[in-house]
């Protein structure tokens, strides 16, 4: 008899010999502009933590707080008996802070995606997507069942045509686009975007989820950087990127949001959020509301790098974000690249098929608020090394 689970050898040796098979380093430390990868200190320009917020004291005190007074884990799903006052605290302030009417604080962004997209949309619906919109979009459109149509990456025009031609076989529409697309750091033309929706009367959606405690004034997110506040009909947001902890939110019309609230299944049928995530959660955006001191800091440190890696040679593609993408081609030289800087001691990850187009590899350099211009003066001198020894800069 055949062994019914050998196709899985297959796949994997298939994944290895192309080179696609993911190998996953393993952190010893906690999150900060220096971290322990796989037993080795290097200099970290690979996580999300734009504001240096995930092992910071006030936060980490928070949630030592949360822990004595509320415990560990809510013990039931927030639709039954797991909303603490906690997590109404933390939506109220955190629809404050970006300026809409409500919000709906879930587990991941990952899950606000699942749980915002199925209520607004179904079978006889249609969603115009970006066509680099991030997969958690993607799943929560194949979700909700609507017919799924794209439109070129950051295109106003190509949106209105695909809309034009669409809208009127559908009950109703909706666009989804990614605020700050993770891989490019470029920003989608939201104004834009929105006069073609208000147009053809489409619902709009926006994932800020790397816009977040970065874009917009004291990092009130994408809707604020292009003043368009209360005219998005729902925004996604996380707390695992720029906040430092994890979760994610939906924001928007509190008429939006009320009807979220009965329908949405990651938010009825998974439990809620715990008590020290949400506790760390309210301390960042406490953090937030008082001083831009660390956004500030964060587009410093963007400019100051971004600037120096070009003046040594580096293309450094088209974002306007802190996401620094290092183009180099072929995956493998990515590869490559990623692993010697590994060597010299930078953690900085080597992105290539699928997750970008074919020749267009790269890496992805992600610094934060933390980094000192000596962390950065060091990522760059190493960079310029072994980006001469492998013949990408002169
Ligand atoms: C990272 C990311 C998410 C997922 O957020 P998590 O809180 O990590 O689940 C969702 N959408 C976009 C656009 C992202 O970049």
């Amino acid at each position: 008899m055949s062994d019914k689970l050998s196709w899985i050898t297959d796949e994997l040796n298939a994944l290895q010999a192309q080179g696609l098979s993911t190998t996953i380093r393993t952190i010893g430390s906690a999150c900060g502009p220096w971290m322990v990868v796989d037993g080795k200190r290097v200099l970290n320009f690979c996580t999300n933590n734009y504001l240096g917020l995930a092992n910071d004291p006030r936060l980490k005190a928070a949630a030592q707080k949360a822990v004595e007074e509320w415990g560990v884990g809510p013990a039931a799903v927030r639709s039954i008996a797991g909303t603490l006052e906690l997590h109404r605290q933390f939506e109220q302030r955190m629809a404050a802070f970006k300026g809409v009417e409500d919000a709906l604080y879930v587990q991941s962004g990952f899950c606000a995606n699942q749980a915002a997209i199925s209520p607004m949309v179904g079978k006889e619906d249609v969603i115009f997507t970006d066509r680099l919109n991030h997969a958690s979009i993607i799943d929560g459109c194949r979700l909700s069942s609507a017919k799924i149509m794209i439109y070129e990456h950051c295109d106003a025009a190509d949106a209105e045509r695909v809309i034009k031609e669409n809208i009127g076989n559908y009950r109703r529409g909706m666009l989804i686009t990614d605020g700050v697309f993770s891989m490019d750091g470029d920003v989608a033309p939201l104004d834009k975007l929105y006069e073609v929706c208000e147009r053809y009367g489409v619902i709009t959606m926006v994932d800020d989820a790397h816009g977040e405690g970065v874009l917009g004034r004291g990092g009130r997110g994408i809707v604020d950087h292009f003043s368009l506040h209360g005219k998005f009909d729902l925004e996604i947001g996380t707390l695992s990127k720029a906040f430092g902890v994890v979760g994610g939110v939906i924001a928007g019309k509190k008429i939006v949001i009320d009807w979220i609230r009965q329908r949405a299944r990651p938010f009825l049928f998974s439990s809620a959020v715990t008590p020290a995530d949400t506790a760390a959660c309210l301390a960042a955006v406490d953090l937030l509301e008082k001083s831009t001191e660390l956004v500030d800091r964060l587009w410093e440190n963007t400019k100051y790098f971004k600037a120096e890696m070009k003046r040594l040679g580096f293309d450094t593609g088209v974002s306007t974000t802190p996401i620094t993408p290092v183009m180099l081609g072929e995956a493998p030289l990515a590869q490559q690249f990623s692993r010697k800087l590994f060597d010299d001691g930078v953690f900085a990850m080597a992105i290539g098929f699928p997750t970008v187009p074919k020749g267009k590899a790269r890496i992805r350099v992600m610094v934060s608020a933390s980094h000192s211009r000596e962390d950065l003066d060091k990522g760059l001198e190493i960079f310029a090394k072994v980006g001469k020894e492998l013949g990408v800069i002169a």
